[in-house]
């Protein structure tokens, strides 16, 4: 059930960088403090992400096109592996809503009903940034610093008892209060399923969260393949 990772654009590059780090506050003010993987919002050691490692891909190092934003967990299960672009569904050119799902209790899995190709994409997006990583799943335990499984879980928990409020109470304070609470945690993915049904709600979540593509979106708030995209 339901779609992860927010699709995002970080626009033309506001400057030449001689150091990545100098990119950071530009990214952050383009994309939110969110990690584009994982989706937390960070307060700190968010960083800036090569999606091309450093040391394999040197030439990419101070490259705006190869930055997005990485929390410590992903960044870490990550690592240095080089990379073919071409083999994983990345946020920033992909409409990534579409390409992977959420269960209730927080896991994460390739959407349903993607060609095997994408799907073998999707899974190794996935694997890349430790996103499997539970208790439980064998060979892809979590080590006890990484807690992006229980956060997504309490998200989702907490997303659905913001959407039992707007049930109860369906006003403009509590739904400007619902798009508050999901920008102060990041998360756009899970609250954008559990209010898949409400236009109204997702439009605000997208509107709300910087940089969130809106070429992957119809009218409706329905998603759409990402222009250039594969998905
Ligand atoms: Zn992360």
């Amino acid at each position: 059930m339901g779609a992860i990772m927010r699709p995002v654009e970080r626009g033309d590059a506001p400057q030449v960088f001689t150091s990545y780090r100098d990119a950071y506050p530009y990214l952050v003010e383009r994309m939110g403090d969110y990690c584009s993987y994982c989706e937390r919002q960070i307060e700190t050691h968010l960083a800036v992400e090569h999606v091309q490692a450093k040391s394999p891909v040197p030439a990419l190092e101070n490259e705006w096109s190869n930055f997005l934003l990485g929390c410590v967990n992903c960044n870490s299960s990550k690592g240095d592996t080089p990379i073919a672009l071409v083999d994983y569904l990345w946020p920033d050119s992909e409409n990534t809503l579409s390409a992977f799902s959420y269960s209730m209790g927080g896991l994460v899995d390739p959407q349903i009903g993607l060609n095997p190709l994408l799907s073998a994409k999707a899974l190794a997006t996935i694997k890349l940034v430790g996103l499997d990583k539970y208790p439980g799943n064998p060979g892809r335990e979590p080590t006890a610093a990484d807690l992006r499984w229980q956060r997504r879980r309490e998200a989702w928990q907490q997303a659905e008892y913001c959407r039992r409020l707007v049930e109860e109470n369906d006003c403009e304070q509590v739904r400007s209060l619902v798009v508050q609470v999901a920008k102060g945690r990041g998360m756009y993915s899970i609250f954008w399923n559990v209010f898949k049904d409400d236009p109204d709600i997702k439009k605000r979540l997208r509107e709300a969260f910087s940089g969130t593509s809106p070429a992957c979106f119809d009218a409706d708030e329905g998603l759409l393949p990402r222009p250039g995209g594969q998905i």
